[in-house]
């Protein structure tokens, strides 16, 4: 088998554990793959959930050490930090890392689930203008203005009723 059939045939490991010796044999890998969503099954805190996961994969040697260029995205159900509403939007995360060339495997499905995981830091926002809710009377201000919308005009108006 030559190193072009070896490619042709090679096939993306569903648990993206990469063996070295494959990458080497091919000299560096492009490749790309639909991935189940069973292997982020935890990594949000409910009801927070990663939904569909595709990666775009470039490996490439250099020296001692094999470096890889990623692409994820696929979509997720959130709940808006604002508003607590659940909506269900894409996502797109790219990442970068160095192995060493000596490994045996390389687990990239750790490296796309680290950088999953960075992404719940951020705020959910159903949209980036999402209004929010009234923190008086807790209206969802998307659906339109509430009772208390005018005395808020004013920047005492607020702090009225907290010193009755
Ligand atoms: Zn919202
Ligand atoms: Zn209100």
């Amino acid at each position: 088998m030559t190193e072009n059939d070896f490619y042709k045939n090679f096939e993306v490991p569903e648990d993206l554990k990469f063996r070295v010796a494959d990458i080497t044999l091919m000299g560096g890998l492009n490749c790309s793959a639909k991935l189940s969503p069973k292997y982020f099954d935890n990594i949000f805190t409910p009801p927070n959930k990663i939904t569909e996961v595709r990666v775009e994969l470039e490996f490439w040697l250099a020296g001692k050490e094999i470096t890889v260029r990623g692409r994820v995205w696929g979509k997720r159900n959130v709940r808006c930090d604002r508003c607590l509403k659940e909506v269900s939007q894409s996502f797109e995360e790219e990442f970068m890392e160095s192995y060493s060339a000596q490994s045996e495997i390389i687990d990239i499905m750790l490296l796309v689930r680290q950088t999953l995981a960075l992404t719940e830091d951020i705020q959910f926002l159903c949209s980036d203008d999402c209004k929010g809710l009234c923190s008086l009377c807790g209206k969802d201000l998307n659906e339109g203005p509430c009772q208390c919308q005018p005395e808020i005009l004013s920047p005492f108006a607020a702090l009225k009723g907290k010193f009755k």
